[in-house]
């Protein structure tokens, strides 16, 4: 498939962009070029061009949008005890969400059984025909390409299983799968300004993770590690044990489930992350305390990223970026350890999406996996005949 007729649709598909204009703004491509792709696209019935749309004082004008007017996926965002499941639009549109139980400890089958229950109830009612595909945000490694979850820690039962096989086969469509933070990075990047092109994406929950928008594409780096910010070693830490097996990563102290060690250790009584939001919430001295100093060491940390990557925006997710005192010491030691030419612009604030953020992401995944789907098939149809127009003139 060419690069630039994938990049069009994702563009389309995210909502970015809706005229030939803008995608060769985008694009920095030529806008004939441009217009080409977009014509074969719609002779393909991949892309659509309706009605007309009021700009502000500008004249009326065509807009793209994809193929089919009611197509959806099904997306999940798992978590270690609940999924949040709904519909994904094109354009990153929800509708039917809700939060269901989930028991991750009990392994992926019986977990995804009942899942597929629930989301099959989500098609049959919006229509079965139009579905394009399933998309799942899962809280550990992902190898993307396999569709199996990699050396997870936190997912007992669920080192190499298949998911996105199973979630195929069970619903006839194209599934995609990846980790938390990659899904809330996706998701948030597809209702923002299309101008905010480099972005952080940070889920402090139970664990810390962070996904990377380069240039308004997810990058993933080398191996698909690109934004693993937990295992980096931070001197408030000391030398104390991680999960990973090595001392003083920024986990130990900034997670959720650092915050639940800590407290427990002054004898407050706190058992889960939540515990520790509601008790900050509460403006619990203690608790507020430990939160701060977690959202400090976060921005410790982010710094250093920051200063390097140079975003225009750092956006907060996660259970902890729902207390204040958190969102607020993260700011304030970006402020502090950044150079001004990095934070002159730089927004910072919660994912505008909230805890919606990961299954939008999701939902777009599957969206843009089925489109490739579907494009191969295009071209390998039309490669097809090309040969066969040579062989039989
Ligand atoms: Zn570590």
């Amino acid at each position: 498939m060419a690069e630039l007729t994938a990049r069009v649709l994702e563009l389309i598909a995210s909502g970015q962009a809706t005229s030939r204009t803008e995608i060769a703004t985008h694009l920095g491509a030529a806008p004939s070029t441009v217009s080409l792709t977009v014509g074969q696209l719609i002779a393909n019935g991949l892309v659509a061009e309706e009605g007309t749309r009021s700009s502000t004082g500008g004249r009326p004008r065509k807009v793209l949008r994809l193929g089919g007017v009611d197509e959806y996926a099904l997306a999940a965002d798992l978590g270690g005890t609940h999924a949040r499941v709904g519909v994904v639009l094109p354009g990153g549109g929800l509708s039917d969400v809700r939060t269901i139980p989930f028991a991750m400890v009990d392994g992926p089958r019986p977990g995804l059984e009942r899942l597929a229950e629930v989301l099959e109830e989500l098609a049959t009612r919006r229509g079965r025909s139009a579905l394009r595909g399933v998309g799942l945000s899962l809280p550990g490694p992902v190898d993307v390409e396999a569709g199996v979850v990699d050396l997870p820690s936190r997912m007992p039962g669920w080192n190499g299983f298949p998911v996105a096989a199973w979630l195929a086969e069970r619903f006839g469509v194209t599934a995609a799968v990846d980790n938390d933070a990659n899904c809330m990075a996706v998701g948030e990047h597809a209702v923002q300004p299309p101008e905010r092109r480099q972005a952080i994406m940070v889920k402090a929950g139970s664990a810390i993770g962070a996904g990377i928008i380069a240039d308004g594409r997810l990058y993933r780096g080398a191996t698909g590690a690109a934004g693993d910010i937990t295992h980096v070693r931070i001197d408030a830490a000391g030398d104390t044990p991680c999960s990973c097996g090595n001392t003083g990563c920024l986990e130990t102290v900034a997670s959720g489930a650092a915050l639940v060690r800590i407290l427990q250790e002054s004898d407050v009584d706190v058992a889960t992350t939540q515990d520790v939001v509601a008790l900050a919430t509460d403006a619990h001295p203690a608790a507020t305390r430990a939160v701060r100093r977690a959202g400090k060491y976060l921005g410790e940390v982010l710094s250093a990223n920051v200063n390097f990557f140079n975003p225009d925006a750092v956006y907060l997710g996660g259970i902890l970026s729902t207390v204040e005192p958190f969102v607020a010491a993260v700011r304030s030691q970006l402020y502090e350890g950044c150079h001004p030419l990095v934070t002159q612009h730089l927004t910072i604030e919660r994912a505008s999406l909230g805890a919606d953020a990961g299954l939008v992401g999701a939902g777009q995944f599957a969206l843009q996996r089925a489109l490739t789907a579907t494009l191969d098939a295009v071209a390998g149809a039309s490669i097809t005949n090309h040969h066969r127009r040579i062989r039989v003139p």
